[in-house]
């Protein structure tokens, strides 16, 4: 057909790490090992269960999936580069928190932004972008704040 728009070139979201977080989706989650004998919940996973109570036998660990929304419980703002394999470009200063998930983990994670944050406030897991290059976009996990309806 004439007159159809050009398709939109989107570039291809790829996780910075396999393994993190489900993906594709549109509600990620992230991967984590819980151990069956002891209850130990491990992000990122891990093929044992640090508990030193525990043998060191991967059939012992189930792959879970976390809770998508968690507590802020702390946070700070970074102003200098991420370490490996994580790369922010362009940089700019961004906070990075650890928030509280029913499992009973505190995960650590960037934020979707640096303003309005406090503490115990809810947030969400979502993906965002830390560089790209010609083909990809290359993205990790984020918390993001959840919207509070004002009638509260
Ligand atoms: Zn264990």
């Amino acid at each position: 057909m004439s007159g159809e728009a050009p398709a939109k070139r989107e570039k291809r979201k790829v996780p910075i790490v396999e393994g993190l977080f489900t993906w594709p989706s549109d509600k990620p989650a992230l991967i984590a090992a819980r151990c069956k004998k002891c209850g130990a919940i491990i992000f990122p996973k891990a093929a044992y269960c640090p508990n030193p109570d525990c043998e060191k036998d991967p059939n012992n660990m189930e792959v879970i999936e976390l809770s998508r929304r968690g507590k802020l419980w702390s946070w700070t703002i970074q102003h200098y580069p991420p370490p490996p394999p994580f790369k922010m470009e362009p940089f700019k200063p961004y906070a990075i928190g650890l928030v509280d998930l029913p499992e009973g983990v505190r995960v650590l994670g960037m934020l979707t932004t640096t303003e309005n944050l406090r503490c115990d406030m809810e947030v969400e897991l979502t993906v965002g972008k830390l560089y790209e290059d010609e083909e990809n976009e290359y993205i990790t996990w984020m918390w993001k704040p959840v919207e509070e309806s004002s009638e509260k």
